[in-house]
């Protein structure tokens, strides 16, 4: 069964997060849909939600401490009130727009794995990389493995290529193949593809082998386009 998981981004009060949650909840509920699910609101959005076993929250970002000065950040203590056990590390969001540096991103990975946590890791490649070809993409994907224990029992891996993330622009059927085949020959992790999956594609692009699931933005914004695309993928 497929790993499916919506990245809210900065999307959602707490409010329509628990309306989002309940419906995608009581879909779970009565579709007996084992799909293994996963959402990550904004932080202000997070709660003590009574959910399906196969329904976790997860945490789009943390700093790498237990609680202290780090004006702006959440640490441990904030996660633990809520039992957050699952966090996002490495998105390319946070590496290009929020400047976050390889460093920051180990030194993360290292403090929630320390912790248990189930941890959704990201690489992807920009288009510049992507237009200089596959030895070069791949290349700097594996950079992005630098200092990440790949052996870490609940790693989760995804790959959303920079240039496809909010832009409508989706890898090829082949691009996903190739990319997702040459990371799983090195790292045998469950490996999701992101990158405007859609309702429409997200049937096909699950069925790429060495393709675990998907991680979902914008398409999965709206309650009811998620639960499609969870019934899609079942
Ligand atoms: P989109 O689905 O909007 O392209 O975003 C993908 C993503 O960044 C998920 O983390």
């Amino acid at each position: 069964m497929p790993i499916i998981a919506s990245n809210f981004k900065t999307n959602h009060t707490r409010a329509s997060t628990k309306e989002y949650l309940e419906k995608v909840n009581n879909y779970l509920k009565t579709s007996q849909n084992s799909n293994s699910v996963f959402v990550f609101p904004t932080s202000t959005s997070i709660d003590n939600f009574s959910l399906e076993k196969n329904l976790e929250i997860g945490i789009q970002n943390a700093y790498f401490t237990n609680n202290g000065s780090f004006t702006g950040e959440i640490g441990l203590e904030q996660l633990e009130e809520f039992n957050i056990k699952t966090i996002l590390i490495g998105h390319s969001e946070r590496r290009h727009i929020l400047g976050e540096t390889g460093e920051e991103i180990a030194k993360k990975f290292e403090f929630y794995k320390n912790l248990g946590f189930t941890i959704i890791y990201c690489i992807g490649e920009p288009l510049e990389v992507k237009e200089a070809g596959l030895d070069k993409t791949l290349e700097y994907i594996f950079e992005q493995f630098i200092g990440i224990d790949t052996n870490y029992e609940k790693l989760i891996l995804a790959y959303e290529p920079v240039w496809a993330i909010g832009t409508g622009k989706t890898a090829t059927n082949s691009d996903i193949e190739n990319i997702h085949k040459a990371i799983k020959e090195k790292i045998q992790k469950p490996l999701l593809y992101g990158g405007s999956v859609k309702v429409e594609n997200v049937k096909d692009i699950c069925k790429i082998a060495n393709v675990d699931g998907a991680l979902i933005g914008t398409a999965s914004w709206k309650a009811e386009d998620f639960i499609k695309i969870l019934e899609n993928t079942k």
